[in-house]
């Protein structure tokens, strides 16, 4: 039976645990070799044994997503290990809490750093790849913090998440002629590691506000992006989708209640 991503290469930044990993485990099951990429040796290690157990192909690449050389090195090795680039999700991501009175300049660079400039260090290190094929599939974990919503402590977060989005809109137009798509997925709440901090009670009073009176599993968003990523989507760019249980749906608490 042909797959959705047979014979497809993708690189997944931020899959060595949470939404990246399991975003590589739906591409890989879909028959794409991928390039799980992150700082963690034995979280990347743990996602490539997981798609390996289920008969899929993976490799790990150390890298930091804000710094432009490993992206760099990171788009070569993809080409050595499994041929070339098809897809790239860019889904490394962090979210530390500051409120905006007490933010140093230093939290807000670091933010932006890893979730916008990683963000441009990874298309642009991917593009010539893609262009060699002429064609390639270019998904952005963004957040529906920032494009949508907002929530005290993720000012930083909020800025970052909705500048992907800016930056998408352009970069899609500049690459449609390359049959290049860019495009993001928009998760509200996941459970995953990311959330292992905040508490049950933030945990409890999200579900409140959650019309599936749940936190989305980690594969809503990996399906999200499988489309994206995917020849169905072919002439979809420059668009997003919001992967929230309909969380930002609700006019008042009244709504979910
Ligand atoms: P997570 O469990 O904390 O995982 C974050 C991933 O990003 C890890 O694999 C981590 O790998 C990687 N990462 C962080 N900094 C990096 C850096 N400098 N260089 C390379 N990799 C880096 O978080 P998550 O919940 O899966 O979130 C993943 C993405 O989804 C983020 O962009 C986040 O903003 C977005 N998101 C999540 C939710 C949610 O509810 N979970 C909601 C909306 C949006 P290493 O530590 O190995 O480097």
């Amino acid at each position: 039976m042909v797959k959705r991503l047979d014979q497809k290469s993708a690189v997944v930044t931020g899959a060595t645990k949470g939404l990246g990993r399991s975003i590589a485990s739906v591409f890989a099951s879909a028959g794409a070799s991928v390039l799980v990429v992150g700082r963690d040796e034995q979280g990347g290690t743990g996602t490539v044994n997981a798609i390996k157990e289920a008969g899929g192909r993976a490799s790990f690449f150390k890298a930091d997503v804000s710094c432009r050389q490993d992206l760099e090195a990171m788009a070569k090795a993809a080409e050595d290990a499994h041929g070339g680039i098809d897809i790239l999700c860019s889904n490394a991501g962090i979210f530390p809490s500051a409120r905006v009175e007490q933010m140093s300049e230093q939290e807000w660079d670091t933010v932006h750093s890893v979730n916008l400039k990683g963000t441009f260090f990874a298309v642009q290190a991917c593009l010539p790849y893609m262009k060699k094929r002429n064609a390639g599939r270019i998904v952005l974990t963004s957040s529906i913090t920032g494009p949508m919503t907002g929530y005290p402590g993720w000012a930083h977060y909020g800025a970052s998440k909705a500048g992907m989005l800016g930056f998408m809109r352009t970069v899609a137009i500049e690459l449609a002629k390359d049959n290049i798509t860019v495009n993001a997925v928009l998760p509200g709440n996941i459970m995953t590691e990311g959330l292992d901090d905040v508490g049950e009670q933030y945990l409890e009073r999200m579900k409140q506000c959650i019309p599936m009176a749940r936190l989305g599993d980690p594969e809503d968003v990996g399906y999200a992006a499988l489309f994206l990523a995917s020849g169905e989507a072919k002439y979809i760019t420059g668009q997003t989708i919001v992967v929230d249980g309909g969380q930002t749906l609700p006019e008042s608490i009244d709504a979910v209640s």
